[in-house]
């Protein structure tokens, strides 16, 4: 029989809702998606192996076991194989990463979120079928450092290979209409919105006319999207 404590008001039922979701592991990620997920009106199961972490969410969260996440007998008590939607948030045990994937891949829990921590993780994580991995450190270090330079007010890259920028509008590209700016042939990137000073943000089209101090948000290929957001600054 498998042993795990569980905190909470109810015991998780038949997925719950449609607005249920399972978080296995609940580190510095695990912990913040799941908080997050609460505040979005979520149902959060989390799961962890550390007794303290899941006492110190006990009443942050729907529910929240400790439990280790590897033994197919807890996940099937805890109704894990009932959940639409589960992420895996176990980063530098790789193994137990890969396990955890592999019983949810056997369940055919439908949506699979899993955190890697390298790219040889991630691409595990792939060839196992998963296809939403996500990299927080790999990906949050590439946005700090386009906000650190200077570059960029932000950068989220969207998917692989296609990524938003917001950034401070270039003299170059004011006092013309987008249509006419050549930004687009140029930089193969799209202005997508704008904020004229003191104006909430608002769509783009061929006929906005950019001023000085305005803020865009410009969509496409990542390293357009980069090139485009330095030559910007
Ligand atoms: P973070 O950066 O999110 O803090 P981390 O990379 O430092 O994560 P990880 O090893 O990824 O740490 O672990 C994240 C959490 O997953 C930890 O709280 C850990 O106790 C938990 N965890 C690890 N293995 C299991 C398991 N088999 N079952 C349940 N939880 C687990």
């Amino acid at each position: 029989m498998a042993k795990h404590r569980l905190f909470g008001t109810r015991t998780p039922s038949r997925a719950a809702s449609r607005n249920a979701v399972a978080v296995i592991g609940l580190g510095r990620f695990g912990q913040s998606l799941a908080l997050e997920l609460m505040n979005d009106g979520a149902e959060v199961l989390g799961i962890d192996t550390r007794e303290e972490v899941v006492q110190s969410l006990n009443g942050q969260l729907t529910h929240v076991v400790a439990a280790d996440a590897t033994n197919e007998d807890v996940l099937r008590q805890l109704s894990i194989p009932d959940f639409d939607r589960v992420v895996i948030a176990i980063g530098s045990d790789i193994q137990a990463s890969i396990l955890v994937t592999s019983l949810l891949l056997r369940f055919s829990v439908p949506h699979i979120w899993a955190k890697a921590v390298s790219d040889a993780h991630g691409m595990i994580l792939e060839q196992l079928g998963i296809p939403h991995v996500v990299y927080p450190e790999k990906d949050m270090g590439r946005r700090v450092a386009h906000i650190v330079l200077g570059s960029m007010q932000d950068f989220i890259e969207i998917d692989t290979d296609f990524a938003m920028v917001k950034t401070e509008v270039s003299p170059e590209h004011t006092g013309v209409r987008l249509g006419d700016s050549g930004i687009r042939r140029r930089f193969g990137v799209t202005v997508s919105s704008v904020k004229h000073r003191g104006e909430p943000w608002q769509a783009a089209t061929a006929d906005t006319v950019l001023h000085a101090g305005d803020i865009i948000l410009v969509t496409g290929p990542t390293r357009q999207a980069e090139r485009f957001g330095r030559a910007a600054s």
